[in-house]
């Protein structure tokens, strides 16, 4: 027997035989032990689907990342990383070189174009920022050197619908890779693989965390190829996720039709109510029928959620805090995708004033309609 000292430095036991449970045990490791050289000399090897070093994933990660590629469905594989910008980080840096050409949306996610207009402009790659109603006429902006079109759909302010099977069959027709920020329906609302995009992008921040708790984001693939090079590349910019946010993601997974089929409902009754309201000027909200961007809505994808934009009749700064400053079951903050209920405000990118960003969360519908109805009087009184 060692000295209880040492011993003490021993790894405890693994799992116990006998033990089993429902929720994911959460491994921690940044070092991996082998049973002998050959498998340590070995170990480069199994850096895409093994257990080689923390980075390259533990059981817990492998559990999230397997579970989100079921999600996605048709075989895809799926890569982990610290946040949905990463994500979109990660796909730009596997898939660009100096010279390369990208294509935007002008809807997209603010912090995707600025990181392309700085640090990808600076690393030489050329970009174009497009309508967000391109679509099959996407091919007219095309160049020698375009590799990748990004797509995001319904965008996260503007509510903005995209074309995606018609940018997918002009981009494919000239081999050029389609990526899809799908962080708004998720694959339970939108088969962006189905539809041909080659990188499905999530910020698991919003709805699989589900919680407000936790930054981390995935792209997913079905091709294998491309996988191992977005692992590889994941690797060589530091990319790494904690175990214990991989449960909270995983912990997210078992309530996300739930919570979206929830918020779909009740954001459904929440946008007919403030498009019907003297003091609204606009509702952006696809799955509603007569939003401008129902038909693409109705055509392609099968689930909301809760995430809605309006604006005031009286679009001033004046209107807005005195409308936000009443809301009691709408806390001002960004992100969402949990189970509160928020508000945002952010300037209108075409027009002049402010657009307000609602998210519904899974309280009781009639108390958040109340509530958005006693803020509206205080405006119009
Ligand atoms: C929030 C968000 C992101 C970024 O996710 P983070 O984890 O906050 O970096 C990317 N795309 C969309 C559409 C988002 O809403």
């Amino acid at each position: 027997m060692t000295d209880i000292r040492t011993h003490l430095i021993r790894p405890a036991e693994g799992i116990p035989e006998g033990f089993a449970s429902l929720s994911q045990g959460v491994f921690h490791a940044s070092t991996v032990v082998f049973p002998d050289v050959a498998s340590f000399l070995r170990r480069q090897a199994q850096a895409h689907t093994g257990y080689s070093y923390g980075q390259n994933g533990t059981p817990t990660h492998y559990a999230l990342a397997n579970k989100l590629s079921e999600l996605e469905g048709g075989a895809a594989h799926t890569v982990l990383v610290p946040s949905g910008l990463a994500a979109v980080v990660l796909v730009n840096s596997m898939l660009l070189a100096a010279g390369d050409h990208v294509l935007l949306p002008d809807s997209i996610y603010g912090p995707t174009l600025e990181v392309t207009q700085t640090l990808f402009a600076k690393w030489g790659i050329r970009h174009t920022v497009y309508p967000n109603d391109t679509g099959a006429d996407i091919a007219e902006l095309f160049e020698d050197k375009t590799r990748l079109v990004w797509t995001e759909s319904p965008s996260s302010n503007t509510l903005q619908m995209q074309d995606i099977p018609a940018i997918v069959a002009a981009a494919h027709a000239h081999q050029i890779k389609v990526a899809m920020d799908n962080t708004w329906a998720t694959a339970l609302g939108f088969r962006a693989l189905d539809a041909g995009v080659d990188y499905s992008v999530q910020a698991l921040t919003k709805y699989v965390g589900g919680h407000s708790d936790l930054l981390m984001g995935a792209v997913s693939t079905r091709d294998v190829a491309a996988h191992h090079a977005l692992r590889d590349t994941a690797e060589l910019l530091g990319y790494y996720v904690a175990a214990d946010e991989c449960f909270l993601a995983l912990r997210g997974l078992p309530t996300l039709a739930l919570r979206l089929e929830r918020q779909y409902a009740s954001a459904l009754r929440i946008a007919s109510f403030l498009q019907n309201h003297a003091a609204i000027s606009q509702v952006n909200y696809p799955p509603r029928p007569g939003d401008a961007y129902h038909h693409l809505w109705q055509r392609d994808f099968k689930l909301g959620n809760g995430l809605l934009s309006f604006t005031l009749q009286q679009n001033t700064m004046q209107a807005i805090e005195n409308f936000v400053a009443s809301l009691q079951l709408f806390p001002l903050g960004n992100s969402w995708g949990g189970v509160h209920s928020l508000i945002a405000v952010a300037p209108q990118r075409a027009a002049s004033g402010w657009l307000l960003r609602l998210h519904v969360g899974v309280e009781q519908v009639d108390d958040l309609l109340a509530d958005l109805a006693q803020a509206l009087a205080v405006l119009e009184g």
